[in-house]
């Protein structure tokens, strides 16, 4: 059994602090995402499970073992990199016996394991060939051979698939999602910390994300619960595409006033509110937003359509501030070339957060004393 657990989990280096005492319980089997732009100490974070970077403060779990003085090879963890760092000058089944070796198994037993996992990864016609033979892909599958075939009780994954194009990520993600499935059904022991900057990869792939910025957990979360109910501005902006709109303005009277416009919003929203802040950011997703001739919108001015398809990306000013829309191409073409759109958010979907300190206070449950 390998659950995960980061207690108050932290790391300086010199005078500066990268992760912020963080706390994080991974579930046995769980494939858990980190996410976050560049810099905000994903690596830092995996690093310390891994046992290749000293914890500063705090403690990691791993079963129900305290892993913080445990080296790396007592931890039962294998890793994955973006640089998938194969041995030049060794074959690929060199590459996938390395480990094995090292650990003085028995030679039929590699082989064994070598048969197994070339099976599942699909690289038996590549066994025989140097890392400077495969493509970047077939690298990446070698690379996660060389992991499986420790049996690891906990993966981790570094931006496996950054250096990887377009196309190749996208079956790369299914690929690793489709392994953990079937490890699982297989009962064995999977989890995964799988840590990237890509929110569509945290988005396809997680059980659940845990998202970061500069050191500290902005919120963990079910993909569904990240999108729908987002606990504060950065996740918001952070998570769906394109980006939630995020509208400087006030909350008056029951109504969002931005600019010169007000938008009443309601009992279906102003039940849900915790909080009345003066200065707030009305959040609403550009797919929640819908082209209304007459009722409750905001009046929003053209600047661009962007054809995608089925979809159109509707780029528009309202009141100097930028609004997407997505809609669909025959709404589109019923604009039929008008400037002036109005648009209304669906109520359900509408979020509020506080400016000062941007919290989404439109969470469930929040009715307010009247
Ligand atoms: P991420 O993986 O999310 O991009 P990192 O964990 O690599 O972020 O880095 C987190 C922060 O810690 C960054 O500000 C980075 O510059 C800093 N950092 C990382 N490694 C070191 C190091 N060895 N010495 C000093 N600062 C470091
Ligand atoms: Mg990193």
């Amino acid at each position: 059994m390998a659950r995960v657990q980061l207690k108050n989990l932290e790391k300086v280096y010199g005078s500066f602090k990268a992760v912020h005492g963080i706390d994080l319980d991974i579930e046995d089997g769980e494939f858990m995402v980190l996410v976050g732009p560049s810099g905000c100490a994903k690596s830092t974070t995996l690093r310390m499970v891994a046992g290749l970077e000293e914890i500063t403060g705090g403690e990691i779990q791993i079963g129900d073992r305290r892993v913080n003085d445990l080296p790396p090879g007592k931890r039962s963890i294998a890793m994955v990199f973006q640089n998938y760092a194969l041995y030049p000058h060794m074959k690929v089944r060199g590459n996938l016996a390395f480990g094995l070796k090292i650990a003085g198994r028995p030679r039929a037993e590699i082989d064994a394991a070598i048969e197994q996992v070339a099976k599942i990864l699909e690289i038996e016609p590549l066994l025989d060939r140097l890392p400077k033979q495969l493509s970047g892909g077939q690298a990446q599958r070698v690379a996660l051979g060389r992991a499986l075939i420790k049996k690891p009780e906990v993966f981790l994954f570094d931006e496996p698939l950054s250096n990887l194009d377009a196309k190749l990520r996208a079956s790369m993600r299914v690929r690793i999602t489709d392994l953990h499935r079937r490890l699982k059904a297989e009962g064995l022991s999977s989890t995964v910390i799988y840590v990237t900057h890509d929110q569509i990869e945290a988005m396809t792939m997680g059980d659940r994300i845990c998202v970061m910025q500069a050191g500290e957990i902005m919120q963990v979360a079910t993909p569904k619960e990240l999108y729908n109910h987002p606990a504060n501005l950065f996740v918001a902006g952070f998570i769906g595409t394109p980006e939630m709109n995020l509208l400087d303005g006030a909350l008056e009277n029951e109504e969002f006033v931005i600019g010169a416009q007000r938008l009443a919003l309601g009992p279906h929203v102003m039940n849900r509110l915790s909080t009345l802040p003066g200065q707030a950011v009305l959040g609403v997703r550009p797919q929640h937003l819908s082209l209304v001739r007459e009722g409750p919108a905001l009046t929003a001015r053209l600047s661009n359509a962007e054809f995608m398809g089925h979809e159109v990306y509707l780029h528009a000013d309202l009141e100097g501030r930028k609004l997407v829309s997505v809609v669909t191409a025959g709404e589109f073409e019923a604009l039929g070339g008008s400037e002036l759109i109005r648009l209304r958010p669906d109520p359900a979907m509408l979020h509020i957060f506080d400016k000062s300190n941007g919290r989404n206070i439109s969470l469930l449950g929040g009715r307010l004393a009247a």
